[in-house]
């Protein structure tokens, strides 16, 4: 058994909350149990548009998006509207379930590479299952192993805002362990430091992160000889593209196995890669994926990555354009598992910027940049075919420095196109709420 409160008094920055804890702690059975199903049911090939309209006839009626859709319909899909982030932005409340205590839901922001993050409001079903379910699912897919000795956490999992906080939990999923919310600042090697420590002492079975924040580890056993690494565990790495050059390089120097897994703050879990390596099975009962290439909507393929899914009650979002250009397909993967499987996310593409030879640009790409020069969060939006905005948020903003930032990003943007193509950026940087305060400008041309 954990000693929480001994817990605390070592690890001084992690807060508790309590009142999480008494909430959840009766559906540890029930948690239990849905987890089994899961193991249970793997190798099932699923119809989903069945479960989504069973779950939605009896519901819709108090969600203003789908009053109007006949789920009895042969088809019904097809009278569903494309939604995207614009529209959670814009006109938020025609998602919401009235049926559902506005004050009882959890909150979860998006990621605000895609622009001003929205809060996005998950059931208590659906918030015990993301913050609860969803690590054990992916252990599980993954095949990670335990480690040797008897480990007082279950995760780590490494964020990069440094605005949060740092946050510890018990998994009521059984065995009870802690798992822990670290903030990550890549600008700081303390920060591997203290990382590396509580990896030592409570040695986790997996650590979760982005590939900037694995990229800035990297960096700082660079950095600080002192820095010693004796136990780390397995890594699963979302959020963002993982170059393979990246995976390779941290999988050799942390001597460890890095696995992908794709989720968004809109759908909790989506895909999860297996022992194998070889794309991330999609596994969540209540999702349908489609491909949207030119307009037209797929069942696989390479294109946009259209998710529908009912199982956050509080606030379903369907057919909704994730703007992740992915591969999918229903091929056998060799491990014997059936049903989809993303082959490939190539990350958050502007598809319009493309030139004759089908190069795109891949905004998620950029991540790159945020970590050397000092920003908090950035923005892109395609404004024209031959202009693009690039809007950041300064960590820091007496040592931000925007020249360096504009050679480097004229650079990334030289070395990325190989065709002729002129660019006008940008920059903006703006204040908490993302409004713009100041613009710069420059022109790139590429030969
Ligand atoms: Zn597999």
């Amino acid at each position: 058994m954990i000693d929480l409160a001994f817990f605390l008094k070592e690890n001084s920055s992690f807060i508790y909350h309590l009142r999480e804890y008494l909430e959840v702690y009766g559906y540890s059975e029930d948690l239990d149990r849905r987890l089994s199903e899961f193991l249970a049911d793997e190798h099932e090939s699923l119809d989903t548009w069945s479960r989504i309209s069973n779950k939605m006839a009896t519901t819709s009626h108090q969600i203003k998006a789908y009053s109007n859709i006949n789920w009895k319909e042969e088809r019904f899909w097809d009278n569903i509207k494309f939604i995207d982030k614009s529209d959670l932005r814009n006109d938020y409340d025609q998602f919401l379930n009235s049926e559902f205590d506005i004050e009882k839901l959890w909150v979860r922001p998006t990621t605000g590479s895609t622009g001003e993050p929205v809060d996005i409001l998950y059931s208590p079903e659906f918030y015990r299952e993301v913050q609860y379910l969803s690590i054990h699912k992916l252990i599980a897919v993954a095949g990670i192993s335990q480690p040797e000795c008897e480990s007082s956490a279950l995760c780590i999992s490494l964020h990069d805002r440094v605005t949060l906080e740092d946050i510890v939990w018990i998994n009521i999923v059984s065995p009870e362990k802690l798992v822990l919310r670290m903030i990550f600042d890549k600008n700081d090697t303390a920060s591997s430091e203290k990382l590396f420590r509580l990896l030592d002492k409570y040695q986790p079975k997996v650590l979760t992160l982005k590939p900037n924040i694995l990229e800035a580890i990297l960096r700082h056993l660079e950095q600080s000889p002192s820095l010693k690494l004796s136990f780390f565990p397995a890594i699963i790495s979302s959020g963002a593209f993982l170059s393979e050059e990246l995976k390779k390089a941290a999988q050799e120097k942390l001597n460890t196995k890095i696995y992908n897994a794709y989720g968004l703050s809109e759908f909790g879990l989506i895909g999860i890669e297996c022992s194998l390596q070889n794309g991330l099975h999609i596994y969540e009962k209540d999702v349908v994926l489609e491909i949207l290439i030119d307009g037209k909507l797929y069942n696989e393929g390479i294109g946009e990555l259209v998710i529908s899914s009912a199982k956050n009650m509080a606030m379903p979002l369907l057919r909704y354009k994730t703007g992740d250009i992915v591969n999918l397909t229903s091929e056998k993967c060799s491990c014997g598992r059936q049903g989809l499987r993303l082959m490939n996310v190539y990350g958050r593409i502007l598809t319009t910027i493309l030139n004759n030879k089908g190069f795109a640009f891949n905004s998620l790409e950029f991540e790159v940049l945020i970590d050397l020069w000092n920003l908090k969060d950035f923005r892109i939006t395609h404004l024209k075919h031959d202009q693009i905005l690039f809007e950041v948020e300064p960590l820091d903003s007496i040592s931000f420095d925007e020249k360096e930032l504009m050679k480097g990003l004229e650079k990334y943007i030289q070395s990325k196109l190989k065709h002729n193509l002129f660019l006008e950026i940008k920059i903006l940087k703006f204040s908490k709420n993302l409004l713009p305060c100041e613009r710069y400008i420059s022109k790139v041309k590429n030969q």
